[in-house]
């Protein structure tokens, strides 16, 4: 009998510790600030803004959104990014990716300054995952952790499949596997006989982009399957990457789409504002 994984129970336990703290440093006199860039243009990305700004809410973190045209210039862009790292009452910032064809999204990644880079995209923060010395961790698989942990899922030891592997899912969920002893593989477009990989997985990360690309024949029994995969139907409903209807009669424990990996992904981008706050003030 499987148990389905609830990202949004775990999101609201995630986000109302971060609470605690944000109440902790408001007695101090702090206030944590998160900006959000957002180049509008895109319907998707425009939920994504909202739902980040009311995970502020919820917190007690202050947020700033700056909405810039879709035809805005990447000098503007970086201009307004170089003015959020030069303010001391920023602790955050964020631009919602993707950003359009014409602004080069890793100029816009390597602008924010790591210190403030709550998305822990930069190279800094990257690097700083694999040798195993962060404070602000890769948002969506930091999320993948938590739901393990709440779960009490022990990854020690544990054969895990990670398929995908890009710079903001795939690769950063190995290295923090790989940080909490797993036995880490990672997949991707080119590997051979995948299947012959993801069946001998007690654990398996699905971040392809493919709806249902995970199917119960590449699953073994008793598995522990997490889905990261968010694609949008022909119809507009979500689906994740992983077949969910079939492979939940394999799993241990399987994470729906919705409802899984999605609500970490925000929660973590809370802790991670507050850890910025701490860093930047000095605060252990
Ligand atoms: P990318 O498109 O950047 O990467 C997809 C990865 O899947 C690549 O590494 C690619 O391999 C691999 N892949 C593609 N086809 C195959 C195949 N046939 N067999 C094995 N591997 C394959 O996507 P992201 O990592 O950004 O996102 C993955 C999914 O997660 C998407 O659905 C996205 O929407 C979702 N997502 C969800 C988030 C959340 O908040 N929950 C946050 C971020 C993403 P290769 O490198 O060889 O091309």
């Amino acid at each position: 009998m499987y148990k389905i994984i609830d990202g949004k129970e775990v999101s609201s336990y995630v986000k109302q510790q971060v609470k605690l703290q944000t109440d902790i440093l408001k007695q101090q006199g702090i206030t944590p600030c998160l900006a959000v860039i957002i180049v509008e243009g895109d319907p998707a990305s425009r939920v994504y803004v909202n739902n980040k700004k009311r995970a502020c809410e919820v917190c007690g973190i202050k947020s700033l959104e700056y909405a810039l045209a879709g035809d805005v210039g990447e000098e503007e862009l970086l201009a307004l990014i170089d003015k959020l790292n030069n303010d001391s009452s920023v602790n955050g910032i964020l631009c919602q990716l993707p950003v359009p064809k014409h602004i080069d999204e890793k100029k816009v990644i390597d602008a924010i300054s790591p210190a403030k880079d709550v998305d822990g995209f930069s190279a800094e923060n990257v690097g700083k995952i694999w040798l195993g010395d962060y404070s602000i961790s890769p948002c969506t698989p930091m999320g993948v952790i938590e739901l393990l942990d709440y779960y009490k899922i022990d990854v020690q030891g544990k054969n895990c499949v990670v398929v995908g592997r890009s710079n903001i899912v795939g690769k950063p969920m190995a290295a923090l596997l790989l940080e909490r002893n797993a036995t880490v593989t990672v997949c991707h477009s080119k590997t051979k006989d995948l299947a012959s990989f993801t069946k001998n997985a007690d654990i398996i990360v699905a971040a392809v982009g493919r709806a249902g690309f995970i199917t119960a024949d590449m699953v073994s029994e008793g598995a522990v399957v997490i889905d990261v995969g968010i694609n949008r139907l022909s119809d507009g409903k979500l689906a994740g990457d992983v077949d969910f209807e079939a492979v939940k009669e394999k799993a241990s424990y399987i994470t729906p789409v919705p409802g899984g990996c999605g609500p970490m992904t925000i929660a973590v981008l809370m802790k991670n504002t507050i850890e910025a706050t701490k860093m930047q003030n000095n605060i252990k």
